[in-house]
């Protein structure tokens, strides 16, 4: 069988996402043990010069391009509108894949109902199906299972950040082919973003960082929360939270890890004073590598943790920090 996928990017200040790339290399991996077929960008937004260039360097059959001011702000209502049009530029069999970001967890279930699609977000493995088709994985009730799903037709489906390998890509020069949208239709016009605030500087973003530091209560003070910071800018980290913390008015509830916060799954995920409740586990059980560390040998975070230090994060945080330090690009 082959497979025609059609990448629908999502773009962060004019260039791809991380998480974008993942699912394009994740595009050409699938095309290629599906037997063949193609692989199209699908860039949707405003200002998209930078993303047209890092495009077409994905070792892509084709990008389709929607640049046009009517989608500055991420809106799922016109975004859904652009991307149908893309869809229908592709024939069968064909599967369009997006980054599981915000936008794309928005935007997959509204295609998926516009083409009458089987969807599926949260996708950790995608293989070809024995009897056509596409079987995937994805985690189900807060990661403690997985559920195998197997999708016929054209399929629409949201990859988790962090799940898929980015391999290098082939050279190539793909055509970029601008796609008319002209006046949206009013069905097309709904709630849009107006502007993006970040409340975390210029720290990489949760939900797609390969190393996440997290504090918790254990921290004591909000002063102290400096600690887990320190430690994750020398590491090029992201910075995340316990629930406690947010509640605390510590930090800003965008930090927050778990079942009512972020669902991550970093590479290196280090728990600074977290105790490792529950619903601060379900955010990170599919981290690769958990490191724990607690003054409580008895702490829940130790059963899920694979390393752990019990000791006290006050004094281990600043001697971790500066041994990250001394030792960088040894
Ligand atoms: C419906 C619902 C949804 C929730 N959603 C979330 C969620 O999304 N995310 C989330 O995190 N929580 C969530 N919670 C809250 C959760 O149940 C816990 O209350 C919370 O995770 C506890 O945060 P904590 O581990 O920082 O604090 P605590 O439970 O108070 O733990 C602090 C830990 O720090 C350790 N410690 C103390 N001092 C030190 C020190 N000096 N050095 C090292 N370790 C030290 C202690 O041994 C302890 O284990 C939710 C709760 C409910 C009811």
């Amino acid at each position: 069988m082959t497979l025609n996928v059609l990448v629908i990017t999502d773009q962060r200040e004019g260039h791809l996402k991380p998480s974008s790339l993942e699912a394009i290399s994740e595009a050409r991996s699938v095309v290629e043990r599906s037997g063949g077929g193609s692989v199209t960008i699908g860039l949707i937004g405003s200002g998209l010069a930078e993303a047209q260039k890092e495009a077409k360097s994905q070792g892509v059959q084709r990008v389709l391009l929607a640049d046009h001011e009517s989608f500055k702000g991420f809106s799922a209502a016109a975004y859904a509108f652009a991307a149908e049009r893309m869809a229908a530029k592709l024939s069968a069999p064909l599967a369009i894949f997006l980054p599981d970001t915000a936008m794309g967890r928005e935007l997959a279930p509204r295609l998926g109902a516009k083409l009458g699609a089987g969807t599926a977000t949260a996708v950790v493995e995608i293989q070809p199906g024995a009897s056509g088709g596409l079987q995937i994985k994805r985690k189900v009730f807060g990661g403690k299972a997985t559920e195998t799903v197997n999708l016929l037709g054209t399929v629409v489906l949201s990859l988790r950040p962090n799940s898929f390998a980015i391999h290098p890509a082939p050279a190539g020069d793909p055509p970029v082919e601008p796609v008319e949208v002209g006046e949206l239709p009013a069905s097309a016009k709904g709630l849009a973003v107006e502007r993006v605030i970040s409340t975390r500087g210029d720290t990489p973003e949760l939900t797609e960082a390969p190393i996440v530091v997290s504090g918790g209560r254990g921290l004591k003070t909000a002063e102290n929360f400096v600690l887990v910071e320190n430690l994750a800018k020398e590491l090029g980290a992201a910075v995340g939270s316990s629930r406690a913390v947010v509640d605390a008015g510590w930090r800003p509830a965008s930090y927050q890890v778990g079942q009512t916060g972020k669902i991550i799954a970093p590479q290196l995920y280090i728990a600074c004073g977290i105790s490792g409740a529950i619903q601060h586990l379900v955010g990170i059980t599919n981290s690769r590598c958990i490191v724990a560390i607690n003054k409580d040998p008895a702490a829940p975070i130790f059963k899920v943790a694979d390393y752990g230090v019990a000791g006290d994060a006050l004094t281990i945080l600043p001697a971790l920090t500066s041994l990250v330090a001394r030792n960088k690009g040894a």
